[in-house]
């Protein structure tokens, strides 16, 4: 059985790949590759180190800057036409990843498909999942397509059955259920009683050959999040808050390094520092005597527990571009936060990070924008005091993401549709049409937010 694996096409008003990796998929990939004598292939539309990810010329396709941004950076964009309900929303409309020529070259390139994996994200990347189905399904008609990712997960399956040509949804954890789908559709499946999808250490190492720069790869130390923050979707996704064990978290770094000479980790948690004696203290304190890497937390790390221990050990383990998650100085809003971290854990959280070695300029915190019900008084607030620790703002936008708290009170409130319309959880169309906050209010705070950016941000 030939399997194509695919991370589609974005397309929204905005996207940056910040280190944007399907790691799902990656995990899928190394499951199959373990347990059964499929083929494998893989199409990764957001690479932007393969070869033709950008067009001849493109300055962003040179090595000099795709090295740069210790690997983030933009992808090649498509302008397209937008769909009539964002049609006053003031930005581009585009298709992002690799240029349709490259992608269908690839497809020239391939086998005949068997089983087609896709991949999905934000469930308003809805249409750049379509187009990337869409332009399969022309090429391999007779192909089984199976959509995993968020979009099942938080999506209920009849409307998306409407929007998608795909014959199978998988909500969820895939690991199980794919080799499932694939074991119906006649392929032998070897026995596999150690694999438990709520025990990540019982699962393959994600297949990270398939990635075209191996110096920067995702790490995932724990799957969830204890917290239960209203805006946030993390439990709907992760059923349990699971921890992998210290020694396996190590074995895998140690393996990344040596196989791929990995010298980069992108921490994808949740909830990394959360129960730090378990995972991070342990890890790291090892780390930190064998291995000359570094480390990012794109996804944001608890201010609480940076105590000045953890604040030593991430400065010595030279994590880099450091990400706080804070929201806001409101109290309602902290609330809905889950009370994660106030305003003097914060404080405290800079002082050690500064004690332990890093500049207040080299730190990022996260503040919620756009939150329903938020003021601009409130938002102001929250910059004041992001001002006064001399840190850098990185305004959040609040996304109504479908099944969870925020996104039930906004549709029994009427603001958005039932059934629901994803073009609606669209971050860029709630803050400009359903947010409360005007053109010239939305553009004041992002101006004075980035007035308090460091020079070299
Ligand atoms: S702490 Fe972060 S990851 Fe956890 S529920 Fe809240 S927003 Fe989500």
């Amino acid at each position: 059985m030939n399997v194509l694996l695919v991370n589609p096409y974005i397309i929204d008003f905005t996207a940056y790949d910040l280190w944007l990796r399907p790691l799902g998929l990656l995990y899928i990939a190394g499951v199959i590759k373990k347990y059964s004598n499929a083929s494998l292939y893989w199409l990764d539309a957001l690479d932007r180190f393969q070869e033709n990810a950008f067009p001849e010329g493109d300055p962003e396709g040179t090595q000099k800057n795709l090295d740069k941004k210790n690997g983030t950076g933009k992808y090649f964009r498509t302008p397209i036409e937008r769909p009539s309900i964002f049609r006053n929303i003031p930005r581009t409309y585009s298709r992002y990843g690799i240029p349709l020529e490259s992608f269908n070259e690839k497809l020239d390139k391939l086998p005949q498909i068997d089983v087609i994996l896709v991949t999905s994200l934000m469930t308003y990347w809805i249409d750049g999942v379509r187009f990337t189905i869409e332009t399969l399904r022309e090429r391999f008609p007779n192909a089984k397509f199976i959509l995993g990712g968020i979009l099942p997960t938080l999506v209920s399956h009849t409307p998306l059955k409407n929007m998608l040509n795909v014959d199978y949804f998988v909500s969820g954890y895939g690991e199980l259920k794919i080799l499932d789908i694939m074991e119906n559709l006649g392929e032998k499946v070897l026995p596999h009683p150690q694999l438990i999808e709520l025990n990540p250490d019982s699962l393959p190492y994600p297949a990270y050959e398939f990635l075209y720069n191996q110096n920067y790869l995702p790490l995932l130390t724990s799957r969830g999040c204890p917290f239960h923050c209203t805006y946030c979707a993390s439990d709907l996704v992760n059923p349990r808050f699971i921890e992998r064990s210290a020694q396996s978290v190590y074995q895998e770094i140690e393996y990344m390094h040596s196989h791929f000479r990995t010298s980069h980790f992108i921490v994808f948690d949740d909830a990394f520092l959360v129960n730090k004696q378990k995972r991070f203290l342990k890890v790291f304190k090892q780390v930190r005597e064998q291995f000359d890497v570094s480390f990012y937390t794109p996804n944001g790390l608890h201010a609480a527990e940076i105590d000045q221990e953890t604040a030593q050990l991430l400065y010595n383990c030279r994590f880099k571009m450091l990400r706080l998650s804070f929201e806001s100085t409101a109290s309602d809003i902290l609330s809905r936060s889950s009370h994660k971290v106030n305003v003097k854990q914060m404080i405290q959280a800079v002082d050690n990070l500064e004690k332990a070695g890093y500049n207040r300029n080299e730190i990022d915190v996260y503040l919620l924008f756009g939150l329903p019900g938020q003021s601009v008084a409130q938002i102001e607030a929250a910059l004041d005091f992001i001002k006064n620790l001399g840190v850098n703002p990185h305004l959040s936008l609040f996304s109504p993401v479908p099944g969870t708290k925020e996104f039930n009170l906004l549709q029994e409130t009427g603001v958005l549709s039932d059934p629901v319309n994803l073009y609606q959880t669209n971050k860029i169309y709630f803050l400009y049409s359903k947010s409360g906050l005007n053109g010239q209010e939305i553009k004041q705070l992002k101006d004075r937010s980035s007035l308090l950016l460091s020079p070299n941000h």
